[in-house]
């Protein structure tokens, strides 16, 4: 996906991404201190094969490719297949002050919080042993995690001193905030985006109380519909706008997003809450 409202430059070292899936989110530093733009420029004509989705520094952040596509980031085929990533410009040295203050941490925020929902993304970091364990898991981690984790490199960014607490307090932040102003339309975009599709129908769903299917994706509202009305209602989301989405809901959006067995067991339920 291209997310809405970002700059976007198209860089090189675009690959194929085998799935069409991503999991995580990979922080970098540039290890220089460039500007977004500058990164983003010196991508579309480096021949050293890398590549990162998105490059921030102090005041912006700039798209560079297609989240669908595959970045040459990690150093791994695991990492540049699993992940999305995010080049902050910075050194590894860099302390938690300079961190703090040198960041567009808002932009960045609403960019994660949108790649969060899109593709199921936790706003946490994973463990080394985690990822081990499951190379998709669905967090957030650095070069450095990844290659402890899986290899292939000896990049060490974003360095001891990022601050990621900062980080995912602001991501879960900008995802309370995004679902309490989406809209039933704007809902709906996200739903229908190709990225997001495939995403929702590789998630493992499982029936929950009432035989309502549910997954742990961050695609909270969707999820939340599913599950409770009620919970969505009580995290400061307009009855208005839960019921807009219910309303809006077709039986061919429904049939996109998940399995198609589950399809007419959601379109039967959704009914019965918008009739009561
Ligand atoms: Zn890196």
């Amino acid at each position: 996906m291209r997310v809405p409202g970002v700059p976007f430059v198209q860089g090189r070292n675009a690959y194929t991404d085998r799935d069409g899936l991503k999991y995580g989110i990979a922080i970098h530093a540039t290890d220089n201190n460039a500007t977004a733009a500058q990164e983003a420029d010196y991508a579309t004509r480096r021949t050293d094969g890398v590549s990162a989705h998105f490059y921030v520094d102090a005041t912006t952040i700039i798209q560079s490719l297609d989240t669908d596509a595959r970045a040459g980031h990690a150093g791994s085929g695991t990492g540049n297949e699993n992940a999305i990533a995010i080049e902050i410009t910075g050194t590894d040295g860099s302390s938690r002050q300079w961190w703090l203050d040198n960041v567009a941490w808002d932009r960045l925020a609403g960019v994660a919080a949108i790649l969060c929902r899109a593709y199921g993304i936790a706003p946490r970091r994973a463990t080394v042993a985690e990822m081990r364990t499951n190379p998709r898991v669905r967090a957030f981690y650095g070069h450095n995690d990844m290659r402890l984790a899986w290899g292939g490199t000896t990049h060490t960014d974003p360095g001891p001193n990022f601050p990621w607490d900062h980080l995912l307090a602001t991501v879960s932040a900008a995802i309370d905030d995004s679902e309490e102003d989406m809209t039933p339309a704007q809902f709906l975009a996200i739903l229908q985006d190709p990225a997001v599709a495939r995403t929702m129908r590789a998630l493992p769903w499982q029936y929950v109380g009432g035989g309502i299917p549910a997954n742990y994706s961050t695609l909270k509202v969707l999820n939340d519909t599913f599950v409770n009305t009620q919970t969505l209602i009580g995290r400061n989301i307009s009855e208005e706008v839960v019921r807009g989405v219910l309303a809006t809901l077709t039986p061919e959006a429904i049939a996109a997003a998940i399995p198609p067995d589950l399809a007419a067991k959601v379109a039967d339920e959704l009914a019965r809450r918008l009739a009561t």
